[in-house]
Parts: C-alpha cells; sequence; structure tokens
C-alpha cells in the first residue's frame, strides 16, 4: 500500500468539501440557481482579486488568460516589455511572438531577484511600449517578483499597462490590483484555488479597459468584452466549466472563512520550514527571493536532481517536481500553495530524509524534519 501526496506546483490537492460539491449533479448554467452561483463567486473574487472590477474567468488552463491579456489588449506590431528569467517568462515572449507584438526582453539569470530598475530602464528607452508583462512567481525557479515596485512605476506611464501571471502568487501572498496599480491579474484554479485545471482567471483595471478599446488584434473564443457583458449578467459567452464553478464557489467560500492574513501568512511559513529543513540537510535554496508557492532546492553535488524527484514520487509517494529546462537535473521542487498544511511539510521533509539517505547524501537523520517543525511552531 502506498498512500500518495500531492505537492506540486500545479495541480494541488484539493479539500474533500469541494471535491463533494464538484460531484452533484450537474445544473444548466443558463438556470437560475446557476446565476447564484455566479453572483457569489463574482463578489467572492473580487475580494481576493483587491479590486472593485469584475474578475472574467474562462474555461481553459491558465495559459488561456494569459494570451487574452495579449489579444485583449495589444494590436499587431505593438511593443511590449517582457521580464524572462524562467520557463514562464518564456511563455509571456512566446505569446507576444505568435501576435506579432515586438519583445523588448529583460533577460535575467534563472533563480536571481527581479531588479524592478530594470523595467524603468526599459520603459525609458521605449515609451511607446503598450504593456508589462511579467509574474508574481516565476514557478520554474521559485522565485518571487517585485510586483508592487513594478506596478509602481509601470503606473508612471498612461499608455502602458502592468500585467501580472499571478498563477502562482493569487491566494499565496498579497497582490491587491487597484491598491497596487495592477492592471490585469492572471490566475488558474489548480494552483492556491484548491481547484482541479479548467479555470483561468483575469483581473482587469480601468486602464487595460480602456486599452481594449483600441486593440486591434484578432480574438475569438477569448474575446474579454463579450465575456464582461454576459459576466455582468452572472452568464458566460460560452458554456462554462460548470462543476468547477460550483466547486470555485466552496473553495472561494473556505478562504473567506480563514482570511487572507492568515492564508498569506500559512504559505509563508510552510514555504520557510521547507527551505530551512533542507538547509539544515545540507542542501542550498534555488531562489534568491524565495516565493511562498513553491520552494527550489538544489541537488546537493554528485546527486541528479531528477533522481531525488522521482525516488520522492516513486519510492515515498509525494509529488513535487522537477527542474526544467537547463535546470532539470540540478533542482527539484517543492510546492506549499492552496490545500496545504503543516503536516503536508513534515511528510515531504520525511520523503526527502529517506530519499538523500538512498542517495548517499549524508546528513543526520531527522535535521531536517526536526528544524521544519521549530518553524511550523510558529503556525
Ligand atoms: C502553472 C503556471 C502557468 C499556467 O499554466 P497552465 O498549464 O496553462 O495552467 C502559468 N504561469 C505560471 C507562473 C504557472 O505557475
Amino acid at each position: 500500500m502506498q498512500k500518495r501526496y500531492l505537492l506540486a506546483p500545479g495541480p494541488t490537492q484539493i479539500p474533500p468539501e469541494v471535491l463533494l460539491k464538484m460531484a452533484e449533479p450537474i445544473l444548466h448554467h443558463r438556470n437560475p440557481m446557476f446565476e447564484e452561483i455566479v453572483a457569489e463567486v463574482r463578489e467572492d473574487l473580487k475580494w481576493l482579486f483587491g479590486t472593485k472590477n469584475e474578475v472574467l474567468f474562462f474555461a481553459s488552463s491558465g495559459t488561456g488568460a494569459m494570451e487574452g491579456a495579449v489579444t485583449n489588449m495589444l494590436s499587431p506590431n505593438d511593443k511590449a516589455i517582457v521580464v524572462r528569467s524562467g520557463k514562464f517568462g518564456d511563455r509571456w515572449a512566446n505569446i507576444c511572438k505568435a501576435y506579432g507584438i515586438q519583445t523588448v526582453e529583460i533577460n535575467v539569470p534563472w533563480g536571481d531577484e527581479i531588479d524592478p530598475a530594470l523595467v524603468e530602464k526599459a520603459l525609458k528607452e521605449n515609451p511607446d511600449t503598450k504593456a508589462v508583462y511579467t509574474h508574481a512567481t516565476e514557478t520554474s525557479t521559485g522565485v518571487r517578483y517585485p510586483v508592487r515596485e513594478i506596478a509602481t512605476i509601470v503606473k508612471n506611464y498612461p499608455n502602458t499597462i502592468c500585467v501580472i501571471d499571478g498563477i502562482t502568487g493569487v491566494g499565496v501572498f498579497e497582490l491587491p490590483m487597484d491598491e497596487w496599480g495592477i492592471d490585469i491579474l492572471v490566475a488558474g484554479s489548480q494552483k492556491a484555488f484548491m481547484l482541479p485545471p479548467g479555470l483561468a482567471f483575469a483581473g482587469v483595471s480601468d486602464k487595460a479597459w480602456a486599452m481594449n478599446k483600441t486593440s486591434k488584434m484578432p480574438r475569438f473564443y477569448f474575446n474579454w468584452t463579450k465575456e464582461l457583458t454576459n459576466l455582468q449578467k452572472n452568464q458566460t459567452n460560452f458554456t462554462p466549466a460548470i462543476s468547477l464553478i460550483v466547486g470555485l464557489r466552496e473553495s472561494l467560500r473556505m478562504m473567506k472563512e480563514e482570511g487572507l492574513e492568515k492564508i498569506y501568512k500559512r504559505a509563508e511559513i510552510l514555504a520557510r520550514a521547507t527551505r530551512e529543513g533542507a538547509i539544515a540537510l545540507g542542501l542550498k535554496p534555488f531562489a534568491k527571493n524565495p516565493s511562498p508557492a513553491v520552494t527550489a532546492i538544489y541537488a546537493p553535488e554528485g546527486i541528479d536532481g531528477q533522481a531525488i524527484y522521482k525516488s520522492l514520487w516513486k519510492k515515498y509517494g509525494v509529488t513535487g517536481a522537477g527542474g526544467q529546462d537547463h535546470l532539470k537535473g540540478k533542482i527539484f521542487r517543492i510546492a506549499t500553495l492552496g490545500y496545504a498544511d503543516k503536516y503536508d511539510v513534515v511528510t515531504a521533509m520525511a520523503a526527502l530524509e529517506f530519499t538523500l539517505k538512498d542517495l548517499g547524501h549524508k546528513f543526520k537523520m531527522g535535521s531536517g524534519v526536526g528544524r521544519a517543525l521549530e518553524v511550523l511552531q510558529e503556525l
């Protein structure tokens, strides 16, 4: 018998309360009972995103909202600044390229901190930039980005919007859209929302809606104007992911009951316990400014990071993640966002200790778990 524990940076664990709601007989989406659910979800999403504006949602993975944040704002040949320091920064660049956008790239070594002054410099050199596309967390490296600082810089440019891929940020740490001046905040259901994959979200500011009016990019499925008009009537443009939205109502209720402050504190402590546990085992965290969503850890000298990730998963039942692209084999990742608590960290740390012993790393058994427990006492 082997029990399985999911600690990947998406999909993440789902609470039984939410699973049960999604198992209920399906409602018809043009039925008033479903409209009531949409009405509640609309309000709660505004609360979670910290905005007075509507938060749109789509039946797609998170990337659908990323793509929409390009096609609903820009016109062919427009200029955009993209921060690249990992797999998901590459995704912004690739989406822009697919739609004929000129990209100004800020290339930062993977794992390094992002200096907001680089964004300021790029904007000064390219005052015709229409959008800055960046992240809350670069999931491939576990780096947290200085969103507030970047948004504050972009705010001074009346014809430029600040777009944040918050797919591993929303529900993990503070990202109040209106207060910070984030123009588009993208999220996905399979991360901190405690839901299966299949829903993408986008909060949209007044400044972004104004830009939308001038955008000449072709679009069909991800038509944000049509989606907004429908949403204001508690409807969606196409058949929504009904069961996921029923689950979303429940997960948002759970989040409201816990409260944002406690959610963010829990995320911060879980990630810190993971990091410090790893350090106590003689390992080194990868990210310079680590995110509370996902912890990237260097494999020790002479041990393959993929071997660690695979052993955690195959032999010890803990699904984390390996490294991507050139980090494959160099790092492994353990995510503690969403429906994770202190015992998840203890489990992951115990599995990591077993794995490292198998692979010949030298350390005192229990030192990682012990250190994690000390940090988790703060919870
Ligand atoms: C998971 C993730 C994505 C979304 O990918 P999808 O597979 O399209 O849901 C995008 N950006 C970041 C930062 C992510 O962590």
